[in-house]
């Protein structure tokens, strides 16, 4: 089934234009006082929003992607139009062959699913060390987080520098108070383009082995890594120390 996440979900809140105004601010600031600055993309919703708020405003923030290699093909191909459309640079970070094979050639390709630790060792390998890698010399990043995601991401503040010590940048959540009807609306609005799992229900795009479509209603990430504990759920970009 496929619908359009435009007719479902667009509807701003009252305050929208606030909303717009204050996050144009924030990635105004993140660039005078925080750069070097760079936008973390998955390419999901939240993130295509922001992309276009840097290149309508021509803000000095460019954008780079974690090519894990087990994205879904729709992913990559808006990879590859956001790349070619893109007045920043959208730079893409990939793991380490090497490691890739050895770990599928040691747990096999399924390993996510045989428990946690394992899911948690090949995000290590094709998430965090590229990402690692990103974030080299940068000072801060922008990231697509918003507080009504989910009960872990409750308490997102528009400046996070909790993680300024133990990972070394600040995180900036230009989008922290938007709600997916804000998203969806600056979406329509701005004809912006998206990826098209979220016409199949896809609310948050990840790799395809861990990433499948939610139903109407359901929480908001439970489309990732459905098989663990709501606890479990954050990848390691995010979560705190
Ligand atoms: S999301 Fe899944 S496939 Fe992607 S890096 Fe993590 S465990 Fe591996």
């Amino acid at each position: 089934m496929s619908m359009s996440p435009i007719t479902l979900h667009a509807k701003p809140s009252a305050n929208y234009a606030e909303k717009v105004s204050e996050t144009l601010d924030l990635l105004q600031q993140a660039v005078a006082k925080f750069s070097p600055v760079t936008q973390a993309s998955s390419l999901g919703a939240e993130d295509v929003v922001i992309t276009h708020l840097i290149n309508q405003n021509s803000f000095n923030i460019p954008v780079f992607v974690l090519e894990t290699g087990a994205l879904h093909s729709e992913t990559l191909a808006l990879l590859e139009r956001t790349q070619a459309h893109s007045k920043v640079p959208v730079n893409v970070y990939r793991p380490s062959k090497e490691k890739v094979i050895a770990f599928v050639k040691t747990h096999g390709q399924d390993a996510m699913y045989q428990s946690i630790d394992l899911r948690k060792a090949c995000c290590q390998v094709r998430k965090l060390e590229p990402l690692a890698e990103a974030l080299k010399g940068q000072r801060a990043w922008v990231t697509g987080l918003r507080r009504e995601q989910s009960n872990n991401r409750a308490e997102v503040p528009l400046i996070d520098r909790t993680e300024q010590v133990t990972k070394g940048q600040i995180k900036i959540n230009p989008l922290a108070n938007w709600t997916w009807g804000d998203v969806w609306h600056y979406i329509s609005e701005n004809k912006v383009d998206y990826n098209p799992l979220h016409d199949q229900f896809f609310p948050s795009i990840g790799c395809a082995p861990c990433t499948r479509s939610i139903t109407l209603g359901e929480d908001f990430r439970a489309g990732r890594w459905w098989w663990e504990d709501e606890a479990a759920k954050e990848c390691g970009l995010h979560a705190k120390t």
